[in-house]
């Protein structure tokens, strides 16, 4: 049983890749409004981590819940459609279109591309994609074409097109690759206004932006859960140092 008040929990969850063990074992709790940051080296695990949440990569053992219902191996678009949300690594925005544009594509309900610029637009659609816009700091580039936006404004709006779609839970696998240090600051932002209407799990490497956003830090290694904490906590825990620093 999870803690009452999770919204998302995985317990003892194992990821096998034909034989190789890239998650062994992890648990975690997401609580609603929180924000969880997923740290560790590359190969950690924490991309396949919340891949194994969404549905895209195959849990071998352990179970993931979310809302107390059972998610496990659920296909990864009956996932999305209950309420989490995943950005990927590299932004994927239409660039011919404008922001609002790609906001409105990425609408719950949307039938494609073509159905939906067609689609009459409503004023509830209207509002709802003003409201998107706001959270992710675009909204006076809402009839930009998005090919004249910078690198770090493409990763806002996929942010945006994940929020299009409603979710509870957003998960981010390193929302600030690529960034300028204004962008991964003003991201900071970003994501602290978005715990205010969701829990967020973001997986990072940049220990300053880590400081600026976490609450609660959770370490992968090997597949495993070194430790959790707070920044304080991680930062002086021996097995975190010794993994950063080599040994
Ligand atoms: P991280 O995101 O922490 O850098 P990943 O979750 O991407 O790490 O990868 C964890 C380990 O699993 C790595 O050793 C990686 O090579 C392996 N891995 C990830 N995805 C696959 C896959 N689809 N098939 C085989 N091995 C994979
Ligand atoms: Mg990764």
């Amino acid at each position: 049983a999870q803690p009452a008040e999770s919204i998302l929990s995985v317990r003892d969850v194992k990821v096998v890749f034909s034989g190789f063990q890239a998650i062994k074992g992890v648990s975690l709790d997401v609580a609603d409004r929180e924000i969880v940051t997923i740290i560790g080296p590359n190969g950690a695990g924490k991309s396949t981590l919340l891949d194994a949440i969404v549905g895209k990569s195959p849990v071998a053992s352990g179970h993931v819940y979310y809302k107390g219902n059972e998610i496990t191996n659920k296909r990864p678009h009956a996932i999305a459609h209950m309420g989490i949300g995943r950005k990927f690594q590299n932004p994927n925005v239409y660039n011919d279109l404008t922001v609002f544009e790609n906001i409105l594509l990425a609408l719950k309900g949307s039938h494609g591309v073509f159905a939906s610029i067609k689609t009459k637009l409503t004023s509830v659609k209207k509002a709802k994609i003003e409201t998107v816009l706001e959270r992710i700091g675009l909204l006076d580039k809402a009839f930009t074409k998005v090919s004249s936006l910078s690198h770090g404004q493409k990763q806002w709006i996929e942010i945006g097109m994940v929020l299009a779609q409603d979710p509870t839970v957003v998960l981010l696998d390193e929302p600030t690759a690529g960034m300028t240090t204004d962008e991964t600051h003003e991201t900071g932002e970003i994501i602290k206004t978005l715990a205010n209407h969701h829990a967020v799990v973001v997986i990072e490497h940049d220990m300053e932006f880590v400081k600026q956003i976490a609450q609660r830090i959770v370490v992968l290694h090997q597949g495993e859960k070194l430790t959790e904490g707070s920044v304080q906590e991680v930062q002086t825990n021996p097995k975190v140092i010794e993994v950063y620093l080599g040994r």
